[in-house]
């Protein structure tokens, strides 16, 4: 099959979160398979153009009508890591990919309506009619409406589309001008509940509302949080639209790159190990010790790594912290947030704890360094209030590190407790806490704190199973495949 991605990020180049890795690691899986995958994505100026190989200019002057006029564009091709990708460059005053940041500007519609109506644009003037274009988030939400509402009507009637949702709670929502922007026009048309109306706000439209009405398929990433959106109040009012659409919706666990993430191989880590033997991950944990500082002791490292949204639970990641440093525990963090004012409240903490032996707080973000600690660390929390996948788990199950996580979405599809889950002894890899709140999380934080001083062989047991599991892109990718293969135009 050929299938194009469409996407707001590419992890290593344009990483903000998870979407970045999923869309590295699934295109990677798929041509293993043997299909062939593009990848069209912004031409952003403060994307990592050193894991951009060979990079063109392709096309030249690809006219992007914009606003009854149109926006002169070059589309540019290189690898990144192999993958063939593409990217928009608009030269008009809107500078819209020259902000140094990817998201969070007062214009983000106008930017990805942009996107989605250049993507378009050069899929068609270029004839490429792929099986299957894969769309991701609400940024790329308008992709199906533009090709059912405009482009079919040109001859673009083969691809079929597909819509994962990483993030139901960013959707998009906007006013009547961006119809104008693309040229979709026809308000009466589009402001109708069937379509792009806002559930909750008659005057708005909601573009990731599109992209779940437009689309031959949609997804989001695990089973248990697509449940949750349609049925468990977690579709910020997305719910009633994907009752209507629920004969074409699922969830598809989130794979791990395996390659990108592997103890026995990592570049960014001093010293490899695997299942067979783990004695080297101490190394490691030396390692970190020794670039954050750390007193040299027989304590756990317990680590957080992760945006620093309140959708991570940041009031349980605070308390995280000092529950560990009270209970014989040490702590690393690694996050960042684009708010300002969250920032500036962890690096308060990180002030007041600068004198602590057993504690670092990395307020940044830094690939590298997430391997290191994902490889030295002992215990990983991830308290979430939501979390429609999460990796950060999945990778401290590959390094050996027990994860630490509230029972919600792909959490709770991926991290079995070791006292009270139902599942047999060999499958249970960490500990899973219910309660969003302090003392949920402190039930597991000190069943994993006492087991690793007092069963260390339970401890190793759990490090073990979770090396065990295969959270790689080998079964999503079939799952993806069977997908694609169900929509395609045959
Ligand atoms: P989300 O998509 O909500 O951000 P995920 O758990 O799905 O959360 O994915 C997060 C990914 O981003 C992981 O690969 C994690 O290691 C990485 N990551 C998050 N914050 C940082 C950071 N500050 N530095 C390095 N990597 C980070």
């Amino acid at each position: 099959m050929f299938v194009v991605m469409i996407t707001p990020e590419l992890a290593p180049v344009a990483k903000v979160g998870g979407l970045g890795d999923v869309v590295f690691g699934l295109s990677r899986e798929l041509e293993l398979r043997g299909n062939a995958v593009e990848i069209i994505l912004p031409k952003y100026n403060n994307m990592r153009y050193d894991h951009i190989w060979g990079l063109t200019k392709t096309y030249e002057n690809l006219m992007v009508p914009w606003y009854g006029g149109a926006i002169t564009t070059s589309v540019w091709f290189g690898f990144v890591h192999g993958r063939k990708c593409f990217f928009i460059e608009p030269h008009s005053a809107d500078n819209f990919f020259n902000r140094g940041a990817y998201y969070g500007q007062n214009d983000d519609v106008l930017r990805f309506a942009f996107f989605c109506r250049a993507a378009m644009e050069f899929l068609f003037k270029t004839g490429k009619q792929p099986d299957v274009i894969h769309c991701h988030d609400w940024q790329t939400a308008l992709v199906p409406v533009l090709l059912w509402e405009m482009y079919q009507h040109l001859g673009m009637k083969h691809p079929r589309v597909c819509f994962t949702v990483h993030n139901f709670r960013h959707q998009g929502t906007t006013g009547e001008p961006v119809l104008r922007a693309t040229g979709l026009n026809r308000p009466e048309h589009f402001f109708h509940y069937d379509r792009l109306r806002d559930n909750a706000n008659p005057q708005a439209l909601n573009l990731m509302k599109g992209g779940i009405v437009y689309s031959n398929f949609v997804t989001t990433v695990s089973p248990r949080h697509s449940w949750e959106a349609k049925d468990a109040g977690q579709g910020h009012g997305l719910e009633p639209t994907l009752h209507t659409h629920q004969h074409k919706y699922g969830g598809v666990l989130n794979g791990l790159d395996y390659e990108q993430f592997n103890p026995e191989t990592d570049p960014y880590i001093p010293a490899h190990y695997h299942a067979g033997a783990i004695g080297k991950k101490y190394d490691n944990k030396r390692a970190l010790r020794q670039r954050f500082w750390l007193a040299e002791n027989e304590k756990p490292i317990v680590a957080f790594i992760g945006r620093l949204d309140a959708q991570k639970g940041l009031e349980q990641v605070r308390h995280a912290i000092f529950y560990a440093l009270n209970h014989q525990a040490q702590f690393v963090l690694l996050g960042n947030s684009p708010e300002r004012g969250i920032n500036d409240h962890f690096l308060g903490l990180k002030q007041h704890l600068n004198d602590s032996p057993d504690c670092h707080l990395e307020i940044g973000y830094h690939e590298e360094l997430a391997h290191l600690i994902y490889a030295g660390a002992d215990l990983l929390v991830v308290p979430s209030r939501y979390e429609p996948c999460g990796l950060t788990q999945m990778i401290a199950l590959r390094y050996g590190t027990v994860p630490i996580v509230r029972s919600v979405g792909g959490l709770s599809d991926t991290v079995f407790d070791k006292d009270f889950s139902n599942r047999p002894l060999h499958e249970r890899n960490g500990y899973v806490f219910e309660h969003a709140d302090n003392a949920g999380l402190e039930s597991a934080l000190h069943r994993a704190i006492r087991c690793y001083y007092d069963f260390p062989d339970h401890f190793r047991h759990l490090m073990l199973n979770g090396m065990h599991c295969d959270y790689s892109w080998n079964h999503p990718g079939q799952h993806y495949l069977n997908i694609y293969d169900y929509i395609r135009d045959k």
